[in-house]
């Protein structure tokens, strides 16, 4: 036990939908630890209160804070340094003091790769040249495409704007982009399909990123980030289909406990998380 208490959150827009608080707070409780998770709703043009919650963060009020869309990116400026790895990903989904820096990590890449690994049931090295298609090209395919990279995949990206894919590839190394409307071509190598858009997300639960006549790459493992439903449309076509499917929730929880261990030095347990996460998940 430890007499600090800690003040979290999440900073964002919107943000009424969000697990964080419930998984944090159960985090919290978990591991003995007082303190609170706020949501900070914060829109895309309010710099100021942007500056004023990093403000909280300096002066140590707040020991850590997750960002969500839309500030991602454009908190960047607004740190004193990133870790290497947001640095590399160009994103940052946490914030915390150190040394008197405010300083802005990425959990969202390892945590990612953490979650990819336990449900393929392999080690990273064994990706070796295995080729993955990633669908979208915002904030959250930079992460993966990160993550996928450093665990030596091929990635393949597709994206409805296909400027957008190729502005994103071009900050990476060896990335291939192919056409959203001839995903057709292609794909008989591919063992990994990531969906980094939010089609399918509540309440657009009938939606699927992946084209309704064309079948999925025979033997592929299909990752959706989308965890709210609880079974994505693209999951459970997948799994009619016969391939094996999962939604982003573990995702969640695996950037959830790096963020939370920064913060606290505590590292909760991923069943209290994720039994918080699906009190709520619809
Ligand atoms: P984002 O920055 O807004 O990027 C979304 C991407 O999807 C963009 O390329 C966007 O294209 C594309 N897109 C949007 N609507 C589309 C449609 N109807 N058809 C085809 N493409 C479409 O969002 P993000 O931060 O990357 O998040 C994407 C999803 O991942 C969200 O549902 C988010 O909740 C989820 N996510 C989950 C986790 C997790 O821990 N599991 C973490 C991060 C994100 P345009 O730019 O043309 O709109």
């Amino acid at each position: 036990m430890t007499s600090a208490i800690f003040r979290l959150g999440l900073v964002g827009f919107p943000l009424e939908h969000s697990l964080s608080p419930r998984i944090h707070t159960a985090a919290l409780k978990a591991c003995g630890l007082a303190g609170n998770y706020s949501l900070f709703p914060i829109r895309p043009q309010d710099k100021q209160p942007l500056k004023d919650l990093l403000g909280h963060v300096r002066t140590g009020e707040i020991q850590g804070l997750n960002v969500t869309i839309p500030h991602k990116q454009s908190v960047i400026e607004l740190l004193d340094r990133l870790t290497p790895t947001a640095k590399a990903i160009g994103a940052v989904n946490t914030i915390y003091m150190r040394h008197n820096k405010i300083i802005g990590d990425n959990t969202d890449a390892p945590g990612f790769l953490l979650d990819l690994e336990k449900f393929l049931n392999t080690e990273t090295q064994r990706h070796r040249d295995a080729c993955a298609l990633v669908l979208g090209a915002g904030g959250s395919a930079r992460a993966i495409i990160y993550a996928l990279l450093d665990a030596g995949w091929d990635v393949t990206l597709s994206a409805r704007r296909t400027e957008q894919a190729n502005e994103l590839a071009n900050q990476f190394e060896n990335i291939k982009v192919i056409e959203y409307n001839v995903l057709t071509l292609n794909l008989m190598n591919v063992q990994l399909v990531v969906n980094a858009t939010p089609v399918g997300m509540t309440p657009n639960t009938d939606q699927s990123p992946w084209p309704q006549s064309l079948p999925f790459p025979p033997r592929s493992v299909i990752y959706d980030l989308v965890y709210n439903p609880s079974q994505t449309k693209l999951v459970k076509d997948a799994c009619l289909q016969g391939l094996r499917a999962t939604t982003g929730l573990g995702m969640l929880i695996e950037q959830a406990i790096l963020s939370f261990e920064i913060w606290t030095g505590y590292k909760p347990s991923r069943e209290v998380m994720l039994d918080a996460a699906n009190q709520t998940a619809h």
